[in-house]
Parts: structure tokens; sequence; C-alpha cells
């Protein structure tokens, strides 16, 4: 069976707690009245069969019962009285009693207390009985009085009755009243689902809106608003970098194309095929570098920081030292100085092929944008970390455009990179990587005299080899 909602939920829910508590009410209130009713009974009756029991106990003679006790007991309204013997001879019946033939059943008492039953009786319907013993001239006798308790039963259904008709409308209100207020309570909720149901991958825009921000639901609205945010943030650079890298990955393509075409119309020439070929090798070069990038840092994005605790140690000081030692290479081949400076022993935790590549990128951006003069790199530990310095005489990268060579495919005035090979992505992996490392990188740089990269990466334990 379907479960019903939320809001028919609350509505019962009030609805039951103000019922029972209703009941729970009501029964001490009949209870007590009941109980007060009776008592009240009891005490006129206790006090009238003592009066009949006084006055029966004065009569002398059999005949005096009748005279004395018939004017004031013989029809009182609401009463009977019986006096008889202990073994049952009636001595005096008030009129109700002897007109119907019936005698109250004769039960034994002390004299000097009143007992009480609840009994039937033809005339009068359910009555309350008290009776007690009494020493007359003629021996021990009982003394019964009967009172009708209709007043008392009617008082008690009207009562009963009031309290059914007060109770139900009560339970009638709250139901409805406890509805509208879920009701009212809820209908944002409805509101922020049919919000939801409009949010798509295409309609990241929209937001959830609730009236009050700081209750339970203004609480839940902002943090789904949180959720949608960082969605719509990682869709649009999924996005841009899809277009980025779309485009990038055409440029080489068409000129290969348009290599191959022109070669395909002219006439066959050993020499210019080779020149041909060359060229489609160098592209191709290109791309697979490019794809390579790519797929690095699509890779990187999935790698999650709380895994670094469990990754190995790595001697970065050795990763600096072997990666500047090849880079050393291709620096004096275009007759630039590469300087290994201070190198302490240095563990980090992390992956080896990700520090190898990250010390790569910068040293290679060094390079490929110094013309002529040093590139010193040098690391050093301290405070709990390592800090690794990559310092160029290079073209230097102008103020502006600094906070964004982090950002993937950015070039620094294409036209003056044209002639250097690269794609853009070099820092925004050197900048995942130093991430994914629980480090930072920070880049300085002054047009025209030079570039320094700073890269900080927590030690696992300074100065231990
Ligand atoms: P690229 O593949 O173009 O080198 P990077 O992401 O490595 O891409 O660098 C982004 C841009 O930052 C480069 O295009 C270049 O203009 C600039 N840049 C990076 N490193 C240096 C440097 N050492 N000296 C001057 N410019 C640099």
């Amino acid at each position: 069976m379907r479960r019903p909602n939320i809001r028919w939920r609350l509505t019962l829910w009030y609805g039951s707690v103000l019922a029972a508590t209703l009941a729970g009410f009501s029964v001490a209130v009949y209870a007590l009245t009941s109980h007060d009713l009776l008592s009240l009974t009891d005490v006129a009756l206790a006090e009238e069969v003592a009066d009949f029991a006084g006055d029966a106990s004065r009569c002398r003679t059999r005949e005096d019962f009748a005279r004395e006790l018939g004017p004031r007991y013989g029809h009182l309204e609401g009463y009977e009285s019986q006096l008889s013997t202990r073994e049952g001879a009636i001595l005096f019946l008030s009129d109700g009693l002897a007109a119907s033939g019936l005698s109250l059943p004769a039960r034994r008492a002390r004299t000097d207390q009143s007992r009480f039953a609840d009994g039937e009786l033809d005339r009068l319907g359910h009555v309350r009985l008290a009776w007690r013993e009494v020493n007359g001239p003629i021996g021990p006798m009982i003394a019964q009085v009967a009172v009708s308790m209709a007043p008392n039963d009617r008082a008690l259904r009207e009562l009963l009755t009031a309290m059914l008709l007060a109770g139900a409308t009560a339970v009638a209100v709250t139901l409805g009243g406890g509805y509208w207020l879920a009701r009212q309570a809820l209908a944002p909720v409805d509101r922020m689902v049919a919000t939801a149901r409009e949010i798509t991958s295409t309609r990241l825009d929209r937001r959830l809106t609730a009236p009050d921000p700081d209750d339970e639901l203004g609480r839940l609205a902002a943090t789904f608003n949180g959720v949608i945010e960082r969605l719509q943030r990682s869709f649009e650079e999924v996005r841009r970098f899809s277009a980025d890298a779309a485009h990038e990955l055409r440029t080489p393509l068409a000129s290969m194309r348009t290599q191959a075409e022109v070669a395909l119309q002219s006439p066959r020439s050993p020499d210019r095929d080779q020149r041909v070929f060359e060229d489609l090798l160098e592209e191709i070069d290109r791309l697979t570098r490019l794809v390579t990038q790519l797929l690095f840092l699509c890779r990187e994005d999935v790698r999650l920081p709380s895994g670094e605790a469990l990754a190995p140690a790595v001697r970065l000081d050795e990763v600096v030292a072997d990666v500047a030692n090849h880079m050393n290479v291709v620096a004096r081949e275009k007759g630039l100085a590469l300087e290994l400076g201070e190198n302490p022993p240095c563990l980090v935790r992390g992956d080896v092929d990700r520090l190898r590549q990250l010390c790569f990128n910068i040293l290679d951006n060094a390079i490929k944008y110094t013309t002529d003069g040093t590139i010193r790199v040098s690391s050093r530990c301290d405070d709990g970390r390592v800090v690794l310095t990559v310092t160029d005489t290079g073209i230097g990268i102008p103020a502006e455009h600094l906070p964004r060579v982090f950002d993937r495919f950015y070039r620094v005035d294409p036209a003056r990179s044209r002639e250097v090979e690269g794609t853009g992505l070099g820092l925004s992996i050197c900048r995942a990587i130093a991430e994914a490392h629980r480090g930072r990188i920070a880049i300085e740089s002054a047009p025209g005299r030079g570039t320094s990269v700073v890269v900080t990466i927590p030690v696992e334990s300074p100065g231990r080899a």
C-alpha cells in the first residue's frame, strides 16, 4: 500500500495526538464527576437512612411504624424506604414499594454504619441503596433507603454527550487546520521540486528559492544550490575544455590535410615528397603530444587527493637532479647554461612519473622561452615543505597575462609563441600535479628579464634521506 504523503501523515499525527489527549482528559473528567456525584448522593443517602433509622427506633409498637413513619417517609420524592426485622419480616414500606409489592433485599449492616449498593427498582429504575441496623423496642431492625439515580445518570449522559461533541469538533478542526498548516509549510517544497525538475545539463542556471533562507527549507535550498553551482562550473569547464581541445586538434589536422592535398595535386618529386612526409610527421608528433597531454589532464582530474597519503615516498631531489641532467643536453644545444644549485635530500609522498613531468614542463618552458643566459634550478626543504625554484633569463611574461598562464590552452601572445612549440597545456598540467600532491605552484616574471616558477609541496619527513 502506498504511504500517505507527509502532509497527510503530519495531519493524522496532529489528529491522533489530540484525539488521544482529549480521550484521556474526558475519561478523567467523567470518572471524577461520576465519583463526586456518587459521593454527594451517598452523603445525602447516609443522612436519610440515619434519620429513618432514628425515627424507627423511637416507635414502640408495630402500629406506630405506619403512623409515625408514614407521613415523612411514605412518599418522599425520589426516595423509597423500608423497615424490616433481621429475619426479613416487613415493618414499614414507603408508598412506592407498597404499590409495586416489592421489598428491598435485606442485608446485614452494623448499627453505627451505613452500607451502600447499586440496584434496580421497577418504579425508580437505577437506584442507590443505603441501609443500617437499628435497635428498637421490638428488637434489632434493618432500615433501608433507596434513591433514584436518574438525575445523576442524566447529568453524566449530558456531560458525555457534550464531551463527545466538543472532542469530535476539536479533532475535526485540528485535522482541517493541521492539513492547511502542513500544506502551507510544505508548499515551498512543491515549488522547489518543480524548479529542480527544470534543472537539466542545459539549464543549470536555475536556482531553488525558499521563503526563509534561515529555516530548514532555506538551508536545504542553499545546499542544493551549492551543488548545482559546482555542477554548473564543472559542466562549463568540461564544455570549454572539449571546445578548446577540438579547436587545438583541428588546426594541425587542417594543416596536414592541406599539405597532403597540395602534394597529391603536384607531380611526384622524391625531394618534395620527402619534405612533405617530414612535415606531416612533425604535425603528427605535435598531435601525439597534444593528445598525450589531454589524456594526462583527464586522468589527473580523477586523482583523489585522499589517495596521496597512501602514495609511495619519492626522493624529490633525485627527480629534480635527474630531469635537470637530462634537460641540460637540450639547453646546451640551444647555447644556454642550466645550473643545478642547492638540492638537499627530500622525501615527498606521490607519483614519481608525475613529479618528473612537473619538473620537465617547467624546465622545458624555461628553455623554450629563453634565448640566452642561464637557467637556475634549486630546491630547499623548510617548514615541512619543499620549495622548488626554476629561474630563467628569458623573454618573461607581461603582468596582465600572469594570472591566466595556468589556464588550459592559454598561451601568451600566440604570435610570439608561434615559433616555439607548445600547446598551452604545460603549466595547467603542472598545477594539476602540484595540487594532487597537496602543493601549490606560482609564477613571477618581468618581461625581457626572465621568469621564476616556484613549486611548494609538503614533505614526508624534512631532510630525511
Ligand atoms: P606552452 O605549451 O605554450 O608552453 P604552458 O602552459 O607551458 O604552454 O605555458 C603557457 C604560456 O605561458 C606559454 O605559452 C608562454 O607564453 C608562457 N610561459 C610559460 N613559461 C614561461 C617562461 N619560462 N618564460 C616565458 N613565458 C612562459
